[in-house]
């Protein structure tokens, strides 16, 4: 057995010392490798519940970037595509989810002419023989030019396989998402911050997507800090206007949407007309309003944590971070308590 596997909970960051002034002082940019730079280290999830045409516009303007799920028909993905590289800013990235089976090639090919600016190779259990397959002949039809991002993957030696099979960046994470019963269905998976410390471990030339199981700006924080480049979100993001779906009010005034996992008896059936082995659940969410008020409040929650390790950049971050264990009475402490004291 190895040593404690860590979670965003186990953890705080030590606050060190800062001569930052000004959280303007701060730069979040994050590179991720083939072209794909953000200003913000945040994406949103290929999910139906979270990432079509609006999300990805609003993503991708935002400083962060979308990927347009690919739970629908080739045509209904290529529309969806293209109807945001119609509208986005000029410049502004637009990722497009593929799978391993089926029509993925053709897909990548009809994404790439919707205006899609980087693929998202997007399966539960990324370190696969046809992972290596599909990115190889992605490679071959696309060529070197354009981002592959691959996943997803709980491993040092999935990142690497990954990279070495020709991945720009890496999706990490394995049953850590909101809505994700795979830990419990199948036994398998890594505490999500565990897998990036583990999977920062690389030597290759490769990016680290945090995905799943992030709950607030400080969980991004302490993602980024243990390495990651940038977080990938589905629940944060999918109570926004711009996710699909409808909002929905109840009698007592309160608003809300659907927001499900890919991998649930719901989804599942509605996208391939019956279900197999369900490792998610379909929920709801509360309505949130606008996605880029939702982001602007995100950023500022990791421009401030940059600051509290007196940190300009990304790298800077990375290098300063110190990582204490917290008790469970340390994460209590964290939370606000006050209306749970009995006085
Ligand atoms: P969240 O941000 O914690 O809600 O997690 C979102 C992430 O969960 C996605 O980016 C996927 O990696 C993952 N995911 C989506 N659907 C499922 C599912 O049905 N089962 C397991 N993981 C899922």
């Amino acid at each position: 057995m190895k040593n404690k596997a860590f979670a965003y909970d186990d953890v705080l960051l030590k606050p060190q010392y800062s001569d930052i002034e000004s959280r303007a002082e701060i730069d979040i940019t994050t590179n991720l490798g083939n072209g794909l730079v953000l200003r913000c280290p945040i994406l949103s999830s290929p999910m139906d519940t979270v990432t079509g045409t609006a999300m990805a516009i609003a993503m991708g303007n935002s400083g962060g970037a979308g990927i347009v799920h690919r739970y629908n028909t080739l045509d209904a993905q290529y529309n969806a595509i293209r109807h945001a590289a119609d509208l986005r800013d000029t410049g502004s990235p637009l990722g497009a989810a593929i799978g391993v089976t089926g029509d993925y090639l053709d897909r990548a090919v009809a994404a790439r002419n919707a205006g899609a600016t980087f693929l998202c190779v997007d399966i539960a259990h990324g370190h696969h023989t046809l992972m290596k397959k599909a990115i190889h002949q992605l490679r071959d039809i696309i060529g070197d030019d354009m981002h592959i991002m691959a996943g997803n993957i709980a491993t040092l030696e999935g990142i690497n396989d990954l990279a070495d099979w020709g991945a720009d960046s890496v999706r990490c994470n394995i049953g850590g998402g909101s809505i994700c019963s795979t830990r419990i269905q199948t036994g398998h998976g890594v505490p999500g911050l565990q897998t990036i410390l583990d999977c920062a471990q690389t030597d290759r030339d490769v990016a680290i997507i945090a995905d799943g199981g992030i709950k607030n700006a400080g969980d991004m924080a302490k993602a980024i800090a243990a390495g990651a480049d940038a977080v990938m979100c589905g629940s944060l993001l999918a109570g926004t206007c711009e996710a699909p779906g409808e909002i929905y009010r109840d009698t007592d005034g309160s608003s809300w949407k659907s927001y499900r996992g890919m991998a649930s008896k719901e989804a599942q059936t509605e996208w391939r007309g019956n279900y197999s082995s369900l490792e998610g659940v379909a929920t709801r969410v509360p309505y949130q309003g606008k996605v880029k008020d939702i982001l602007a409040e995100l950023e500022r929650g990791i421009r401030s944590s940059f600051s509290y390790s007196g940190a300009r950049s990304l790298e800077e971050f990375q290098a300063k971070a110190e990582f204490i264990v917290q008790t469970s009475s340390g994460l209590s402490e964290s939370h606000t308590h006050i209306l749970t004291r009995q006085w």
